[in-house]
């Protein structure tokens, strides 16, 4: 099954948790033991996997990208946004993950997060589940 959730982000950066989604539509599949892919199909934003229990990390992580990789740097692309661009294809698009009794194998401090580079905008992102 392909499940699609809907996402409306608020800033030009920023990480959302997704990881209650991510359970849910293992849950609505009945999965038991398999994998999950995560995709998200937009060009200026990404999906990965940091600590959930201090946000100052999801911070850190948005600032030190944009320290690096500022806004207004010299770049080809007109739109503006060539820095959400690089952003997006550094994080990457995907994430495969290992589902086991019902539950996704995360460490404890473990969140799946939306990375959102050129905000806001509505958002969208796939998960697919796999039995196996
Ligand atoms: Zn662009």
């Amino acid at each position: 099954m392909v499940y699609s959730y809907s996402l409306k982000t608020h800033k030009r950066e920023e990480l959302i948790d997704i990881t209650d989604y991510v359970q849910e539509s293992i849950k609505k599949s009945n999965l038991i033991e398999g994998v999950v892919v995560v995709f998200i199909p937009h060009t200026t934003a990404a999906v990965t996997i940091n600590e959930n229990a201090d946000p100052s990390v999801r911070k850190d992580i948005t600032t030190f990208l944009s320290e690096k990789i500022p806004q207004s740097g010299h770049f080809s692309h007109i739109e503006g946004n060539a820095d959400s661009h690089i952003k997006s294809s550094l994080i990457g698009p995907s994430l495969t993950l290992i589902v086991e009794e019902g539950r996704l194998l995360l460490g404890t401090w473990q969140g799946i997060y939306f990375c959102e580079f050129d905000g806001p905008r509505s958002r969208t992102f796939l998960v697919k589940t796999i039995k196996g």
